[in-house]
């Protein structure tokens, strides 16, 4: 049949085919490509904890503009106060919690809320200083209206295990973005320093004095100078010199500090 006739034949107006004696050729078996496997991305969940902080650190969050977006498309966020209307953490495990803001220890509900956390999260992160390192809530001693009783205000880590620390007050939207970069690629090397305990729990500008100068490891570079927020720290003949009254205790000028993650241990080993 010719074409002509196959397509008549199609419409209905075929004609009557015509005898032939050739033998009918073999249908030919379509060969269908195989199916792809589908992949299904998994996003991590992720909930903002909100505890004695400002906000600060989710305002430096937003502050990297377009990037917040790749940010906030790369994760399920389940719980977020500021941003969603999830008033409690989700039912079962979720993979992070980011937590901002210090724990008032006489406030039953932010350290039941802190538990919840690291009892349901995989990994917690303590975001900003107050989180950190109790930042400017060491200085709290209570006797205010209306809860002179909330005095106590710590870092997350005198509560709870904390697996990795982002200070600044507030931690800068470079060091956000790269953070969550690093651990969506698992770039562990970049990941090391905020994972070190040293990162977290209580610090103030004589840190420079104890971890740094006294260990012959500070070279002159000035960068805690310019990484402390209140200015406490003025360069003197060459090494940093700090007024106790402005530190706000964040602990932003050791974390910055060059030569503050080397392996002192190791290094005072190999010159002795
Ligand atoms: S000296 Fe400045 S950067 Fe260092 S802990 Fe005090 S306030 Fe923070
Ligand atoms: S950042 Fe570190 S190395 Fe640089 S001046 Fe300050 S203490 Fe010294």
């Amino acid at each position: 049949m010719g074409l002509l006739d196959k397509l008549k034949s199609l419409f209905g107006g075929a004609p009557k085919a015509a005898p032939e004696n050739k033998a009918p050729e073999p249908v030919k078996k379509e060969v269908l490509p195989p199916k792809k496997e589908e992949v299904k991305v998994t996003k991590p969940k992720v909930a903002y904890v909100h505890l004695s902080g400002c906000t600060g650190c989710l305002v430096s969050l937003a502050d990297t503009y377009e990037k917040l977006l790749d940010v906030l498309g790369a994760v399920d966020m389940v719980y977020n106060l500021t941003l969603a209307d999830a008033r409690t953490l989700p039912e079962g495990k979720f993979d992070i919690a980011i937590v901002e803001g210090a724990v008032c220890l006489q406030d039953e509900e932010s350290v039941h809320l802190i538990k919840e956390a690291r009892e349901k999260a995989g990994l917690v992160v303590a975001y900003g200083d107050c989180a950190a390192t109790g930042n400017v809530l060491n200085n709290s001693r209570g006797g205010q209206w209306n809860q002179p009783q909330h005095e106590s205000f710590v870092p997350i880590n005198r509560v709870i295990k904390v697996d990795a620390y982002i200070p600044g007050c507030p931690p800068s939207p470079e060091i956000i973005y790269n953070f969550c970069i690093a651990a969506v690629t698992g770039d562990t090397e970049y990941l090391k320093p905020f994972m070190a305990n040293e990162a977290g729990g209580y610090h103030c500008g004589c840190d420079l004095n104890t971890r740094i100068i006294e260990n012959s490891l500070c070279m002159g570079c000035g960068t805690c100078a310019a990484s402390c927020p209140t200015r406490a720290i003025e360069m003197v003949y060459g090494r940093p010199s700090f007024n106790n009254i402005r530190c706000i205790k964040c602990g932003a000028c050791s974390f910055a500090c060059p030569r503050s993650f080397l392996p002192v241990n190791k290094i005072k080993g190999q010159i002795v």
